[in-house]
């Protein structure tokens, strides 16, 4: 995966505002807030002298759940136009209205 971690946080920020994809979720109450990126140093948990990269953990703020990892399919939608379907949703629509 050749994201950096500025874009991986700008993807996942795309999955969970998107309305038409199903959210990432807390993997211990799917009802909590949606889970939201966060950059984990690795000097934080390997040492300042670490040769280990740091990493974008999902984050449940609800009850501080976390996984390190990010779906790949997330990465998908990096490449979708959102606005442009957005745009054509509502123009079919305003189509329909005017029948
Ligand atoms: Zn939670």
């Amino acid at each position: 995966m050749s994201f950096s971690l500025d874009e991986q946080i700008k993807a996942v920020e795309k999955w969970q505002n998107c309305e038409f994809v199903h959210p990432l979720v807390c993997g211990n109450n799917f009802n909590h807030s949606l889970l939201v990126p966060k950059r984990r140093y690795a000097a934080d948990y390997h040492g300042e002298f670490t040769d280990n990269p740091d990493w974008i953990s999902l984050v449940c703020t609800d009850c501080n759940y976390e996984q390190d990892y990010i779906p790949e399919y997330v990465f998908g939608l990096t490449y979708v136009n959102l606005e442009k379907i957005e745009e054509i949703l509502n123009s079919l629509k305003k189509k329909s209205n005017d029948k």
